[in-house]
């Protein structure tokens, strides 16, 4: 792996990927952020990258100007993002969050680029899309999400074989255990308390309300190709076991490690080859693993998602954007925990449904949702 063009940089996905790309020498040729000018702005010092990148185009004087003289050429906005996913480089790394992620992920296939995707939510809105053009260009699409880089794992060297079922691991997240009743009552501070991965705002929420175990099952049925029905959903508290693989002859291969997202983010940079990295070991002594089904009637998102599958066209695209909506809302002290959920069921049922999906209809589901939602 020679070079790298990051996007999303400055988050938690982003700066890990930084800590990979030190530790093995890797370029950075691009980096681009959301809105952190000022971290943004000390990553270009420190990595001195031919291109950098701000989403928000209010900061992009400011940008301009602190980085002026040193040979850098500063865009901004979707089309300066899309322009240096198209770089020529060995690798794009996307750890934008959210539906903003989807262009730049569309821009990276459609110039031939190698994609290491954490953006889950570009293969929720668009995944056919995304996938047929991988397999148009014949390029590589590796995993960072750290179940979905295991599951890659586990199916490496399987030949003609084909999996008979995913087993796609869930922390269970801060709410594990509890009732529908304990749910109305949880607060934003606790919501954004993980027990084991420290994350960025949204996929932490998602992790709270289980979106993210539905947002994951799609991306596995996209990544992997299989039926939503060969994905299993297994609770497993200390996120040791990152997914494992069951095959026709009743064997289960897994893959475990310490939860440390800069074992997946390195291997999806320098596959196929495994490098030692920054993670601590796992020391199986010091572990004890347990496994449970997920509460789905509690946790209601999971059954929403797989609806939301089922039904497909633009209906995953619709899910994605509303759930992105209603977590900004619980965010900003807007709507309760539990109203999540009710949001994204009432966006499944009222925006309007198309059976096929291109851009333009992503593009458009997206605007409605939000028009809808707001
Ligand atoms: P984060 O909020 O910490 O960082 C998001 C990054 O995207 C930041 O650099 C931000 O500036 C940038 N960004 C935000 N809005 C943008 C916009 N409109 N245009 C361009 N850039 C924008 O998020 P994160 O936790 O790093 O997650 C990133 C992605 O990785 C998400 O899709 C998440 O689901 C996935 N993921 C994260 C983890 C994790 O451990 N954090 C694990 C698995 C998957
Ligand atoms: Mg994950």
């Amino acid at each position: 792996m020679k070079d790298i063009v990051l996007l999303g940089s400055t988050g938690s996905i982003g700066t890990q990927a930084l800590d990979v790309a030190k530790l093995h020498n890797i370029n950075v040729t691009a980096l681009s952020a959301g809105s952190n000018a000022e971290l943004l702005i000390s990553q270009a010092e420190e990595f001195s990258p031919k291109y950098v990148c701000i989403d928000d185009e209010s900061k992009y004087r400011d940008l301009k100007s602190a980085l002026s003289g040193k040979g850098m050429e500063i865009l901004c906005g979707k089309e300066g993002l899309c322009a240096i996913a198209a770089l020529p480089c060995d690798t794009v790394v996307n750890a934008i969050v959210g539906t903003a992620g989807f262009a730049p992920a569309l821009s990276a296939v459609t110039s031939g680029n190698r994609l290491a995707l954490a953006n889950k939510e570009s293969l929720v809105a668009g995944g056919e899309i995304i996938t047929a053009l991988v397999k148009e260009k014949g390029i590589s699409l590796m995993p960072i999400d750290s179940e979905h880089s295991a599951i890659f794992q586990c199916l490496t060297g399987r030949g003609e074989n084909k999996p008979k079922k995913l087993i796609l691991t869930a922390s269970g997240g801060p709410f594990r255990g509890y009732t529908s009743e304990m749910l109305k009552s949880v607060t934003k501070s606790q919501a954004l308390k993980h027990p084991n991965w420290s994350m960025g705002a949204k996929i932490t929420i998602d992790s709270a309300t289980m979106m993210n175990k539905g947002l994951e099952l799609i991306e596995a049925v996209w990544l992997f190709d299989v039926l939503p029905e060969q994905v299993e959903i297994v609770v497993h508290p200390q996120s040791i076991l990152h997914s494992a693989v069951e095959f026709e002859d009743g064997s289960v291969i897994g893959q475990m490690g310490v939860p440390d997202m800069r074992i997946p983010i390195q291997l999806a940079l320098t596959y196929p080859e495994r490098c030692p990295s920054c993670a601590k070991p796992l020391s199986l002594f010091d572990v004890a693993m347990t496994f449970e089904k997920p509460d789905e009637k509690v946790f209601s998102c999971i059954g929403l998602a797989r609806s939301a599958l089922k039904k497909g066209g633009n209906m995953p695209c619709i899910m994605n954007k509303a759930n992105e909506i209603a977590v900004g809302m619980f965010l900003r002290d807007k709507i309760s925990f539990c109203e999540i959920p009710d949001k994204i069921a009432w966006a499944l049922e009222n925006v309007s449904f198309s059976k096929t999906v291109d851009y333009d209809i992503i593009v458009e589901t997206e605007k409605e949702t939000e028009e809808m939602l707001n």
